[in-house]
């Protein structure tokens, strides 16, 4: 860990269990990560889950957050904040309290078997990319261009904002 501090943007998504409560909770869990400051949160997002059948629906945002935690220290906290919430693995793609996706670090690529930055699939995704351009609109993917550029491409999943 260095002083310098670093701009990292976080996914949450939850969708068992309450989860607007959940996703409220976590946002204030993220608020007291080590070393590290919540810049922004996103408003949150309705969703309907991908890839999956029969689960009730995301509820999603993004936030920024300023961190001197290097990449991995900063995912081992978000798993921290998973845990506290009741997390199961049961099968892949099982319904959870709560996912933390680490999608960007500065514009830093990390390519190690326990962590991939920018997250592999997040320009793919309208609950990653909606919430992540509503609080960073100039946003850019290393690799990948700006993130505004991939919207089109996610135009076909249903999201919905929600109110305050
Ligand atoms: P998932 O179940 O989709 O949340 O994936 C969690 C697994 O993905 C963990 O084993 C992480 O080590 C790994 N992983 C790789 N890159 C990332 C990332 N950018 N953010 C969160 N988890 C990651």
């Amino acid at each position: 860990m260095s002083d310098v501090s670093h701009l990292a943007f976080v996914a949450l998504g939850a969708n068992l269990a309450d989860p607007l409560a959940q996703l409220r909770a976590a946002a204030a869990a993220l608020a007291e990560l080590p070393e590290s400051r919540l810049l922004q949160l996103s408003s949150l997002y309705r969703t309907a889950p991908v890839g999956i059948r029969g689960q009730p629906d995301f509820i999603n945002a993004v936030a920024a957050i300023e961190t001197v935690l290097d990449p991995q220290q900063l995912l081992d906290a978000l798993f921290v904040v998973e845990r506290r919430f009741g997390r199961r693995r049961e099968f892949h793609h099982a319904p959870r309290t709560l996912d933390l996706d680490l999608l960007l670090y500065d514009q830093r690529v990390v390519d190690s078997p326990r962590l991939s930055v920018p997250h592999p699939r997040m320009h793919l995704r309208a609950f990653v990319l909606a919430p992540l351009l509503e609080i960073a609109p100039l946003c850019r993917i290393p690799g990948r261009g700006t993130a505004a550029a991939w919207l089109p491409a996610v135009r076909g999943q249903a999201i919905q904002r929600l109110a305050e």
